[in-house]
């Protein structure tokens, strides 16, 4: 079967059999291509690749066969015409900006992603006099307030992390494109699996592969996804330049961790509604930040644009930080650490750690309050992952 011919299969299949091509050896499984140069049959036929003429490999900043392969199967489960694997989420991010962004221009970037992100707008964009203004997520007139002439674009997380705040996608979309500005969604959070932002509108998603696409923690990788004209003239001249590029060893890591993403995506909703249910009847808490819980004023708004609520749960205990770090501190099983998306549960506590380095003010903008906790809800029992939170929250 030829690449597109995946096109009309359903999110599981793709993800199964989209992006193989088996060798004369008949593998069943991928091969991996760990080469950094290629083979030419002669002058003449280097001249071509080289000059695009004919399509092929030439070296691997930028053309590597296992990379391809993921790269066609993520595009296929995003609904894509192509996606690009960079070494990093944030080499994702900062290829997007260096594609899409010259001195003078502007973006509009919402308060709430990931740390680096907007410190990547913040400090490194702002040395080549690129401005950001930072917007609540889910407020519409602010983003339209703060468009100016020179927006290049819109970028956001929905939902937010780790308070599950929602942007409206498809609104958003439509107010970048009347405005001439394109938007960026990251979703990194809910992957394809729960929710398709280009479907919505969006011109390109961005992911770090690190968390659920991997999805048990092994490797660092990223990747853009969108139309093949934007990605081909902006985005693959910085990669094949600027070379933030992706292995083929972690490429095809994540190739087979997109095979088991619905199943695992599937149970991570499912056991961290679980969780949340049951942390809300907890009298040492005081509340629960997850979208798929009734009580979440966007809880409707999550139904309609995603088709599952994802796997992180905050949620604030009576008392404090005090009362936070006894939590963190009583767990036996579930991993201490910051990172998210993989098959093992782990906690943290925001405002001394992922959010330790705003000011007081900036944290309380962010509603970061020391009595915060995060959840990564893993796919053990869980059952299990109950009793480990209990050890703490019944001292309280
Ligand atoms: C981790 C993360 C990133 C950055 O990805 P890396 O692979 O760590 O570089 C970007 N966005 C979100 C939402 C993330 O969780």
């Amino acid at each position: 079967m030829s690449d597109n011919d995946w096109q009309d299969y359903s999110l599981e299949t793709q993800a199964i059999r989209a992006g193989q091509h088996r060798t004369s050896e008949g593998e069943h499984s991928d091969a991996i291509f760990p080469t950094s140069s290629y083979v030419f049959d002669s002058a003449k036929d280097a001249f071509e690749r080289f000059s695009g003429k004919v399509k092929g490999n030439i070296y691997s900043r930028f053309t590597n066969p296992t990379v391809r392969a993921f790269e066609q199967r993520l595009a296929m489960m995003e609904g894509a015409e192509r996606a690009m694997a960079t070494s990093s989420g944030m080499a994702a991010i900062n290829t997007v900006c260096m594609g899409l962004l010259s001195a003078g221009d502007h973006v509009v970037c919402s308060r709430s992603v990931f740390g680096n992100s907007a410190l990547m707008f913040k400090n490194i964009m702002q040395k080549f006099a690129i401005e950001t203004t930072f917007v609540n997520l889910d407020s519409i007139s602010a983003w339209q307030s703060a468009i100016k002439p020179n927006t290049k674009f819109l970028f956001l997380e929905t939902p937010s992390n780790p308070l599950g705040t929602l942007a409206d996608i498809k609104q958003l979309a439509d107010l970048a494109h009347a405005n001439n500005a394109l938007l960026i969604v990251d979703n990194v959070y809910c992957t394809p699996v729960l929710q398709k932002p280009l479907s919505l509108g969006a011109d390109l998603v961005v992911h770090s592969a690190t968390k659920y696409l991997d999805g048990q923690g092994r490797c660092v990788g990223g990747a853009i996804v969108g139309g093949d004209k934007l990605i081909e003239e902006k985005l693959y001249p910085i990669l094949r330049t600027a070379g933030p590029t992706m292995s083929p060893f972690n490429a095809w890591v994540f190739h087979k961790g997109l095979e088991t993403l619905s199943l695992r995506m599937e149970k991570h909703c499912q056991n961290a509604l679980d969780v949340a249910q049951w942390l809300e009847q907890q009298d040492a808490v005081e509340k629960v930040h997850y979208t798929g819980l009734t009580s979440h004023p966007q809880y409707e708004l999550a139904k309609q644009q995603q088709t599952g609520f994802g796997g992180i749960v905050s949620f604030e205990v009576r008392g404090g930080q005090e009362n936070a770090w006894r939590v963190i501190d009583a767990t036996q099983m579930i991993s201490i650490t910051a990172n998210l998306g993989d098959v093992k549960s782990m906690i943290t506590h925001p405002s001394t750690t992922t959010h330790g380095r705003l000011s007081d003010e900036e944290r309380a903008k962010a509603g970061i309050t020391d009595a915060l906790i995060r959840l990564g809800v893993g796919l053990e029992s869980v059952g299990d992952i109950k009793a480990d939170l209990a050890r703490g929250l019944s001292k309280i």
